[in-house]
């Protein structure tokens, strides 16, 4: 299978990954960078030229991978497990497994990434300032960081979601009006302003300065940002309705079973053809032995059927994925997409208490999101 990430380590239980778009921009800024030294610079050698810039971008790389930590161990400190950070196209992402609970946090996280990256800066113009005379090439590449670094601590800071800016917005106006909804929606707003200032900005780059490249960069950018800002209101709302809701809310009463021993061949016509069934945890009088699947028995040959029992195709109890009757919706469904489940029962120790549908999930949570709009008609 391909692989679009190339998982580089771990910092602090972090993963460090590379996405394989970030390969354009890395050599896209190794060409600029290797350029505009030869140009400023016509006395370094080939070789000068092009160490400097590997090193000089390889450095700006790592300035991100910084600035992305800045938001991961703020938000560690209060208390959201980081997944990974992504270095991709267009920057760093740091994937943070929930919303913040209060206004406050939101604000620390967002602002300590631009923090991050203003200290940087500092850092880089000092050292540029220490080593001139010492070394051009050195000082060159920490002037060029020093520059670069505060490039990334404004344009983060921009007003609009999903920037480090929107974020900081976003938790001032949930702060002041008390309504994370409400500072949601601003965000947005600004995000979507932005979005489309920058591709106004594109296509006067373009057709005003005729440089083609730089303008469908920036609409690129826009785009991104349009996306985002989009994706970023869905999940919100997402989260925002299902705050409270439990997985014993969602749990229909009655889990499928099928007795151990039953022959696979009897399940799929009877519950499986017969009822539309595509799972059951299979039970030996209360006890629950372990949950079997369509995709579990489609990997035996039809042949074997008859001869083989839903006990010996299951996913054993211990092997097996559940929840307990007070497990928050989100987690139910964040575990449901990473885990590629289609459903999962309801377990309170070794009791079945209900059960958990993908799809039945999706539609409950679209009903929900429905009637929490008004005037939206279904
Ligand atoms: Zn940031």
């Amino acid at each position: 299978m391909f692989r679009s990430v190339l998982v580089l380590g771990e910092i602090r239980g972090i993963r460090m990954q590379i996405h394989v778009s970030w390969l354009i921009i890395f050599a896209l800024l190794l060409l600029v960078l290797g350029a505009s030294f030869q140009h400023q610079y016509p006395d370094w050698s080939a070789a000068t030229v092009m160490v400097t810039a590997a090193l000089t971008v390889l450095v700006f790389f790592a300035s991100i991978v910084a600035h992305e930590l800045g938001h991961s161990l703020v938000a560690i400190r209060k208390g959201i497990p980081v997944r990974s950070i992504t270095l991709f196209l267009f920057g760093g992402l740091a994937q943070l497994s929930r919303e913040s609970r209060t206004a406050d946090d939101e604000f620390w996280i967002a602002i300590a990434g631009p923090l991050t990256s203003f200290a940087l800066a500092a850092i880089f113009h000092l050292l540029a300032l220490a080593l001139t005379g010492v070394s051009e090439p050195a000082a060159a590449a920490a002037a060029w960081l020093a520059l670069i670094n505060f490039v990334v601590a404004v344009f983060n800071l921009v007003p609009g979601f999903p920037l480090d800016g929107g974020r900081v917005f976003r938790a001032l106006v949930w702060k002041v009006t008390g309504d994370a909804e409400r500072g949601m929606r601003a965000a947005v707003a600004g995000g979507k302003t932005v979005a489309y200032l920058l591709v106004a900005l594109g296509l006067w780059t373009m057709l005003a300065h005729g440089n083609v490249l730089g303008g469908i960069w920036i609409m690129l950018i826009a785009w991104f940002l349009l996306a985002n800002a989009e994706a970023g209101q869905q999940g919100f709302n997402m989260q925002h309705r299902l705050a409270g809701v439990l997985a014993r809310d969602l749990a229909e009463r009655a889990a499928p079973t099928v007795a151990a021993g039953t022959s696979v061949a009897d399940w799929v016509e009877h519950d499986a053809l017969g009822q539309g069934v595509r799972a059951a945890l299979v039970c030996q009088g209360d006890r629950v032995l372990g949950l079997v699947t369509l995709s579990d028995i489609r990997s035996r040959g039809r042949k074997q059927w008859t001869l083989t029992t839903v006990d010996q195709c299951m996913t054993s109890r211990d092997a097996l994925v559940s929840v307990g009757p007070e497990t928050p919706a989100l987690e139910v469904l964040q575990l449901l997409s990473e885990k590629n489940l289609n459903q999962v029962p309801v377990m309170e120790g070794e009791r079945p208490r209900g059960w958990i549908d993908r799809e039945r999930l999706l539609r409950l949570i679209n009903l929900r999101m429905e009637l929490a709009e008004p005037g939206k008609g279904s």
